[in-house]
């Protein structure tokens, strides 16, 4: 039982972190769902399956795989994403194409390959995971804040092409969420317990965002719940947009 009773979803980047976390939410929720990873290990009742987000073809595959073990598709959510850190010199033009290649293009092939079968569902949506990065400006972070800026505009415009669809599609905007990514770019530092109780003191509310927290607005917002949202962003960021 749970508000995901019946219906099918997609998780892309979903064996780590804030996918897994979402994953998880949605299976425990009622919903059937499929992980598709570069490692797609996932616990069950979890299906994990192969995917690189950057190959067309890996990721026609999966889906098409995800909707016939799934009996159809009408959640996709859009999670897979890279960092990038650095300023506007720190990255050269093949960085710039592969982050792109990632964060922005690949959200579009999934889309591209998914639709088919959302369009088919009666509760259809789409929820990409996007970044606090693409509202506000951010040190060092140019090329990710562009990825993301990218997966916001592109959020709205295809929310207003699948209206007719009755394709719902909505992104979320993490702040610093607790996830194995930020544990490796803690890893970099000399102290990283000290760098960690650091960041944490620089979060508005003294504290990172859980996966946990973000998987929950994912859900809202591809829940029946938020049945009249489609091209909104949700901050899930601790107050950093705002306080
Ligand atoms: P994570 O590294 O824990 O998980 C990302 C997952 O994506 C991994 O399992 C990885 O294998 C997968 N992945 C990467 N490249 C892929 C590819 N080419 N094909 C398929 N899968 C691929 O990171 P996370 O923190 O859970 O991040 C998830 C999303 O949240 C990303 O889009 C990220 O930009 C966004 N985000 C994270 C934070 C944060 O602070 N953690 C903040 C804002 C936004």
């Amino acid at each position: 039982n749970g508000e995901f009773h019946g219906l099918a979803a997609v998780v892309t980047g979903g064996a780590s972190g804030i996918g897994l976390a979402t994953a998880t939410l949605l299976a425990a929720r009622g919903a059937r769902v499929a992980c598709l990873d570069l490692r797609p290990e996932v616990p069950e009742p979890l299906v994990g399956l192969r995917a690189d987000v950057t190959d067309d073809a890996s990721v026609r595959a999966a889906v098409a795989d995800a909707a016939e073990r799934l009996g159809g598709i009408d959640i996709l959510v859009n999670n897979a994403g890279i960092g990038a850190l650095g300023g506007v010199e720190a990255n050269d033009d093949e960085e710039w194409h592969r982050v792109f290649d990632v964060n922005v293009v690949g959200m579009a092939r999934v889309a591209r390959a998914a639709l088919p079968y959302l369009r088919a569902s009666d509760h259809a949506a789409i929820v990409n995971t996007c970044s606090i990065a693409a509202t506000v400006g951010l040190p060092d972070r140019v090329l990710y804040s562009a990825t993301k800026g990218a997966v916001l505009s592109m959020t709205r415009a295809m929310a207003v092409d699948l209206v007719p669809d009755g394709i719902r599609v909505n992104c979320v905007n993490p702040g610093t969420a607790d996830t194995p990514w930020i544990g490796r770019l803690l890893s970099g530092a000399d102290d990283p317990e000290a760098e960690r109780a650091a960041l944490e003191a620089r979060q508005p509310l003294g504290r990172m965002v859980a996966a946990d927290e973000v998987a929950g607005a994912i859900a809202y917002l591809a829940s029946p719940l938020s049945g009249a949202t489609t091209g909104t962003d949700l901050a899930v960021d601790g107050g950093m947009n705002g306080l």
